[in-house]
């Protein structure tokens, strides 16, 4: 279907609308479109700022949002309101974050639950979806100010190993970005579209594609035919990077001049002039053997023979994610056809040779590394604009099915484009201590409430064995075969219980309505997203009610008076809210906060006395 653009800038009138491409990175992002004349993909480059924007994004004050170099400059001087590396906590509970917590210099929420991460920046609350959205609006303005056209639609990458919900998630920061995400593809299908590999549909090839960046480390196996990549294993580690060798080369120069470390954690200013100064020299070793500088009266030195034995153990580490990758796929090297170099790191030389040597040939790093990402999502958005005929387009699903969860939100499981046939499921558990049954409504569309969606069946999941809430483990399987007959199952797993139902979703909807329901979605994006974030906010609220509650009634003899009386006050303050119909997000969440923290030193003392009576044979309640 031809669309026509009208250039608001020109005036003109413009046929091809330009889908751009976009590499959401950890640290750092890009946009990239094809070129209408050249037929080429290339990086944006804004007012020569160069095609790199980091992935930072600082909050000035009086609502004002800086993203990029300038919010980069922040993150010395003002930490708590600059945040980095939101990607990590894109999609994830606070669970999820484990022991990593402590590597974010900002503050996130820990309401200890299973419910998404939110960061807290003076009185305000930010989901990462909100805040990548910045990053992806200040990646439009610039694709929009150097195309000097309107930008609506994005293909945005994510690594192969994100899950539905990450994935969710960065569709979710697309649209409230006021972008049209029309695909979401794996990072390393991206980086092989670049260097063409997989645009021819009758070759059939396995190949490696090898992701160093500056904090992250992926390696992702792919067998490609008729233009499917499937994605055979991932490995690596994500918190392993360039990062590594710039903090190689400031040990050796604090050794070899006689510093001790204790004397730089005293000294930030020196610790900042050593990193900036090795990764400068990381750099330059990359062409030259040696490297000089002066840091005041300390001479740093280093040599590129010295670097290479630095990092050699380092390196080792990804070769190793190599071999695992390999075995978890049940492939040998020779296996491999292709292998394919992404991220910045992979330009220092003693990368580059020991990936080659490993897979015994020569690794692609003839295209920018720092760029291949975002061109390839360039070349895939260039082909679902109809733009290339040499590329087969898998049939899709033109709109998002999902199920309804708490508060009406609507939960996708099979995203809107996904080719078919295809399978995805969730898990799911109850709210309610004893629940038997659950309800499972299935719907169609984009919007993200239930009711502003199509509802195509319902069916009830009964005998689930009575457990506390929480503890249940519901499977909810979405299959839709070829045909486009989606068939629902759901599934207690510690029962074993099980209920289903087929449903053919196209039922009744003309090629116009699927088209105005999308319209509607991205006229409502805004709206909707702050809609569900209140929804979510108000369901927090309430699961934390229902377990201070529960908490209280079980402990009380454990508590002061002083205390149940704190408890109580600042409970009723998030009941009041509640009832009042307060919609909004951030003081509901600082209610919530409040509570949490009043209420966490009674429950790890607790915690601990009933780990001394449970040692003394005795048990509470
Ligand atoms: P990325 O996350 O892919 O943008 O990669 C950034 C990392 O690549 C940082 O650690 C940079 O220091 C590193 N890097 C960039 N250019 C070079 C180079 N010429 N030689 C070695 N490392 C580099």
């Amino acid at each position: 279907m031809a669309k026509v653009a009208i250039n608001l800038s020109t005036g003109t009138i413009q046929k091809e609308e330009i889908i751009v491409g976009i590499d959401l990175g950890t640290t750092n992002s890009l946009v990239a479109y094809i070129h209408p004349e050249e037929k080429h993909p290339i990086a944006i480059n804004d007012l020569d700022m160069g095609t790199i924007v980091p992935s930072v994004v600082h909050f000035k004050g009086a609502g004002e949002v800086v993203v990029g170099n300038e919010a980069k400059e922040y993150l010395l001087t003002d930490p708590a309101h600059t945040i980095y590396s939101v990607k990590r906590l894109l999609g994830k509970s606070y669970q999820d974050l484990g022991n990593h917590k402590d590597y974010f210099g900002y503050k996130i929420i820990d309401d200890n639950t299973e419910g998404m991460v939110k960061i807290r920046v003076g009185d305000h609350f930010y989901s990462p979806i909100e805040l990548s959205a910045e990053i992806l609006k200040e990646l439009r303005k610039r694709a929009e100010h150097a195309l000097k056209t309107p930008v609506n639609r994005a293909v945005i990458t994510v690594p192969a190993y994100f899950n539905d919900s990450q994935r969710q998630a960065t569709r979710d920061a697309g649209k409230l970005a006021g972008l049209e995400v029309l695909r979401i593809i794996n990072e390393p299908t991206a980086a092989s579209l670049a260097y063409g590999i997989g645009l021819d549909p009758s070759e059939e090839k396995t190949i490696a594609v090898y992701d160093l960046g500056g904090g992250t480390f992926d390696i992702s196996i792919l067998h490609i035919q008729q233009g499917i990549f499937e994605v055979l294993s991932t490995n690596g580690d994500t918190y392993l990077g360039g990062d590594d060798f710039d903090r190689a080369i400031v040990d050796y120069w604090l050794k070899e001049n006689n510093i001790p470390t204790a004397e730089l954690t005293q000294n930030k200013e020196l610790l900042q002039a050593l990193r900036l100064s090795a990764e400068e020299a990381k750099k330059t070793l990359s062409q030259a053997d040696n490297f000089v500088t002066t840091i005041g009266n300390i001479t740093c030195n280093i040599t590129r023979a010295t670097f290479e034995e630095l990092i050699t153990p380092i390196v080792q580490r990804t070769v190793q994610s190599c071999e695992r990758s390999l075995s978890d796929a049940n492939l040998r090297k020779e296996d491999i056809q292709a292998v394919v170099m992404v991220g910045g790191s992979t330009r220092v030389p003693l990368v580059y040779r020991t990936v080659s040597d490993f897979f015994g040939k020569e690794a692609n790093n003839s295209l920018n590394p720092d760029e291949v990402v975002a061109l390839g999502a360039a070349i895939q958005a260039d082909v679902l604009a109809g733009n290339r005929h040499d590329i087969l387009l898998l049939d899709v699903t033109p709109l998002t099915l999902g199920i309804e969860t708490m508060g009406g939100l609507m939960d996708s499981i099979i995203p809107r484009n996904s080719k078919i046939p295809t399978k995805a499921g969730r898990q799911y558990t109850t709210s309610i201590d004893g629940q038997i049954n659950m309800k499972i409504a299935v719907y169609q569309g984009e919007r993200d409430l239930v009711k502003e969606n199509r509802k195509l069946a319902e069916f009830e999941l009964k005998g689930i064995p009575a457990m506390p809430a929480g503890l249940p483990k519901i499977d909810v399987n979405f299959i839709l075969n070829a045909d486009g007959i989606l068939k629902v199952e759901a599934q207690e797993l510690r029962s074993g219980v099980k209920q289903h139902i087929e449903i053919k979703p196209q039922y009744g909807l003309t090629d116009k309505q699927v088209e105005q329901m999308l319209m509607d979605s991205i006229t409502h994006a805004r709206e909707d997203v702050a809609t569900r974030m209140v929804i979510e906010a108000r369901t927090t609220a309430e699961q934390l009610l229902y377990q201070v509650d529960r908490f209280v009634q079980k402990n009380r003899q454990h508590l002061t008076n002083e205390e149940i009386a704190t408890t109580t006050a600042k409970r009723q303050r998030v009941a009041d809210l509640l009832s009042s119909d307060n919609q909004e997000k951030d003081t509901i969440l600082k209610a919530v906060d409040d509570l949490e923290e009043t209420t966490r030193p009674f429950a790890e003392r607790i915690m601990d006395i009933s780990i001394r009576e449970a040692m003394t044979g005795k048990k509470i309640e």
